[in-house]
């Protein structure tokens, strides 16, 4: 009998393909199988077998061999993928195989093969670990902890806690629960990107020291990543804690997930599929009938809403766990337009924690020395070359470096364009505030925590361990620093800037403030005094700092939740941006306006198609970008559309074009 297998393989518009099965061949669903495609050879996994094509069987040609180094993909897996696909509009090919370690989309050589059992035999050595024991949990804690503890099937549920509230203690204690009842049972914790520190996996790892607790994450190596995956998917591994790659992962019995600060931006892919994590974690709960925890200070506006109709549960924790652990005050500064970088009642405050023995945390969320370089005498300014920005000036480095396509250039000592020899840096960035701290506190060692200061993260760890032994009295960094690390003695957290995004047009800007300020804060005053945060701002009356101030997360989420509903806006309406790139604006809006008239031809009342509109940073990397909103009353009627455009719309020139679905910033 002749066998036919259904293969999916990475590409952006076939979807499933025929194949022969050779005689003797063992082919099964879920298998990754090389197979021919025009001239290449591509990998691709087995969806279906048939004893049937609906091609001609002279046509079809015969799969090339099938990857053995790990058991068949499952059925779920394969619905995950495919299900991905079609929310997020892409081939169900791209979409899994985009979620599989590139080792595991090679053909296995006899070397491959070699390397892969040496790596499983050497890490099947076991690690020791040392026992800590757990605090009982305080009232709030175990409330919440048995609500999702007995818990039978699917159900969202929302950790809603101040940073310091005790939320990790009781997903450590949701872990144990599941691991002690049931010997197969796995749980995917999600953290974002920056969390996934040693300290947080230690922590778990000391908890439970006879399993074994794996992470994820992109800075792993290839076949780091590969065996992870692998140890997941064989079952081998019970607790998998993972940044927003691991939600692709294959587990075996999957019993409950956590998605940790499930509001941090980092859970959403900013290419490729354009994926949200939290959301998927969310379906994959549903596929598997087990329960998914969202943890955060400041949930979603998106979950918020789900918990305003009844869908999620909501589970409280009001205060901070460690006895005498009290929230922080707020103190707002107003700047009263003035430029300068600290305030005079700023300097004082810093003064008088560091006399007291305490460390003083400066937050601004802008790398360099200073975001502009200019003439004083004709207005020049140093832009980049290839993107339609200002080069920022880092002055350790000595050089102009772009933020957003990395260009680098000398700093000019005269202006190029009337030869004034004053040229000077404006505004300030990271690298500027160090350098003032470093002359007004000149007996307090300071340290810049952000990316250009900190490149690895082993060189991350250390500055914290400085930190954490009080060698280091003033830090400044940028949101490297506002998450996750559990500091003890900061007495006053400074926030500068914070105006950028307060009046930001975007439309999550005012949100992810409340959200980063909130992780800021938290980290003042973890363990005994109460902290202090002083916000410098030159509009201390807006409204979000009230309720900053009074720490009512709720209010501002309500309050923003109705001008959305109000104004249309997500989560009342399902959105989708058409993004195109071409060398001119001109081209990609072009483009936009063909993919309008398309769109008006299927479906002209239902869905929104707004205008296409050059972007806000137009040129990035000399590729011109524009996009065009669409928008729907129903999910099901904006991807219709997609689906549409993605099948009909045929590039030109060189444009290059992406759907996003659920955009975060518009
Ligand atoms: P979150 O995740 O909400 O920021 P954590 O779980 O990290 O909070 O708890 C903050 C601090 O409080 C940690 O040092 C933790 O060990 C401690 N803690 C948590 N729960 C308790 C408890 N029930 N009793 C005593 N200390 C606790
Ligand atoms: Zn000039
Ligand atoms: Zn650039």
């Amino acid at each position: 009998m002749k066998l036919y297998a259904q293969v999916i393989i990475d590409t952006p518009v076939l979807d499933i393909l025929d194949y022969r099965v050779r005689d003797r061949q063992l082919v099964s669903v879920g298998d990754r199988v090389e197979v021919p495609l025009g001239t290449r050879k591509v990998i691709g996994v087995v969806v279906g077998m048939q004893t049937y094509s609906l091609l001609r069987n002279k046509r079809l040609r015969k799969i090339t061999s099938v990857l053995k180094n790990m058991s068949p993909l499952s059925s779920r897996w394969l619905a995950l993928t495919r299900f991905a696909a079609r929310y997020y509009v892409k081939t169900w090919g791209s979409s899994a195989l985009s979620a599989l370690p590139a080792f595991l989309k090679r053909k296995n050589t006899a070397l491959q093969d070699k390397r892969w059992l040496r790596y499983i035999q050497k890490k099947e050595q076991k690690v020791t670990v040392q026992v800590l024991q757990s605090p009982t949990l305080n009232r709030e804690q175990e409330r919440a902890y048995q609500a999702v503890k007995d818990y039978v099937g699917f159900q969202s549920f929302v950790l809603f806690g101040v940073t310091g509230s005790g939320k990790t203690e009781v997903y450590l204690r949701w872990i144990q629960n599941k691991l002690q009842e049931d010997p197969d049972v796995q749980i995917l914790l999600l953290v974002p990107e920056i969390n996934l520190t040693p300290q947080l996996l230690q922590r778990i790892q000391d908890r439970f020291p006879a399993e074994k607790v794996v992470s994820l994450h992109s800075e792993l190596s290839d076949m780091e990543r590969a065996y992870a995956w692998w140890e997941t998917h064989e079952g081998k591994i019970r607790v998998l804690v993972s940044t927003r790659m691991g939600i692709f992962t294959s587990f075996k019995k999957l019993g409950l997930i956590i998605v940790d600060e499930e509001h941090d931006s980092s859970y959403k892919a900013g290419d490729g599929l354009f994926y949200s994590a939290r959301d998927l974690a969310i379906w994959r709960a549903k596929q598997w009938n087990i329960p998914v925890v969202l943890g955060s200070a400041t949930p979603s506006l998106e979950t918020w809403a789900q918990v305003q109709r009844g869908h999620y549960r909501l589970l409280r924790l009001k205060h901070r766990a460690v006895h005498g652990a009290s929230l922080p005050r707020l103190q707002l500064v107003d700047m009263q337009n003035q430029y300068r970088i600290f305030h005079r009642h700023t300097l004082q405050e810093m003064q008088v924690t560091l006399r007291n023995g305490k460390q003083v945390l400066v937050f601004l969320n802008r790398r360099g020395y200073s975001p502009v370089l200019s003439c004083p005498s004709c207005g020049w300014v140093y832009r980049c070359p290839h993107c339609s920005v200002r080069m920022v000036y880092h002055k350790s480095e000595k050089r102009m470096i772009c933020h957003h396509c990395g260009h680098t250039a000398s700093i000019v000592r005269a202006c190029p364009k009337c030869g004034d020899m004053d040229i000077l840096p404006r505004g300030f960035g990271t690298e500027r505030v160090e350098e003032v701290l470093e002359q007004y506190f000149a007996e307090y060692t300071v340290a810049r925590i952000d990316r250009d200061s900190v490149s690895t993260k082993k060189k991350f760890e250390q500055l914290i361990q400085k930190v954490h032994h009080n060698e280091i009295q003033i830090l400044i960094g940028t949101q490297m620093l506002a998450k996750g690390h559990d500091f003890q003695n900061i007495g006053l957290v400074v926030v500068l800037n914070a105006d950028a995004q307060l009046k930001s047009a975007s439309t999550r800007a005012r949100e992810h403030l409340f959200a980063t300020l909130m992780q800021v804060a938290g980290r003042a005053g973890r363990s005994g005094q109460q902290g202090l945060v002083m916000v410098q701002t030159n509009y201390p009356e807006d409204y979000l700092f009230q309720a900053l101030r009074e720490q009512k997360y709720e209010d501002f989420a309500n309050d923003t939740l109705q001008q959305r509903h109000n104004n249309m806006m997500p989560p009342y309406v399902y959105q989708a941006l058409i993004c195109a790139k071409a060398p001119t604006i001109a081209l990609s809006l072009n483009f936009l306006e063909e993919v309008v008239s398309l769109a008006q031809k299927i479906d002209g009342t239902s869905v929104r198609v707004y205008d296409p509109v050059p972007m806000h940073i137009v040129r990035v990397n000399n590729m011109e970008r524009a996009q065009l909103l669409v928008e729907a009353d129903t999910r099901a009627r904006l991807n219709k559309l997609l689906q549409y455009l993605h099948r009909t719309v045929k590039t030109w020139n060189g444009v290059l074009w992406s759907i996003e679905v659920d955009p975060f910033d518009i």
